[in-house]
């Protein structure tokens, strides 16, 4: 069977490349609201940009491909991404 991106664990992301954003570090994060806890990616844009920290899921979905130096980051974009995260939570 072939494995899934989305399958592996996110600390295999470490210091891989996915789109423009190179994977830094993780963390886990507990939400404020008490639902489950959430990977972060720190990552660093090849454009240059300061590091930031977005979803993991974000990222491994390529719903998030850059520090924002692509146009994908619409408000379209981000409702996409809040359904594959839902998709992985269930
Ligand atoms: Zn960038």
């Amino acid at each position: 069977m072939p494995i899934k991106n989305n399958l592996r664990p996110y600390s295999s992301y470490v210091d891989e490349k996915i789109e423009r954003l190179t994977i830094l570090a993780y963390e886990k994060r507990l939400p404020s609201s008490g639902a489950p806890a959430q990977t972060w990616f720190q990552v660093q844009c090849e454009c240059g940009s300061p590091t930031q920290w977005r979803l993991a899921s974000q990222i491994v979905s390529r719903s998030t491909k850059s520090c924002g130096c692509l146009r994908s980051e619409s408000s379209r974009e981000r409702l996409h991404a809040r359904r594959v995260a839902h998709r992985e939570v269930v």
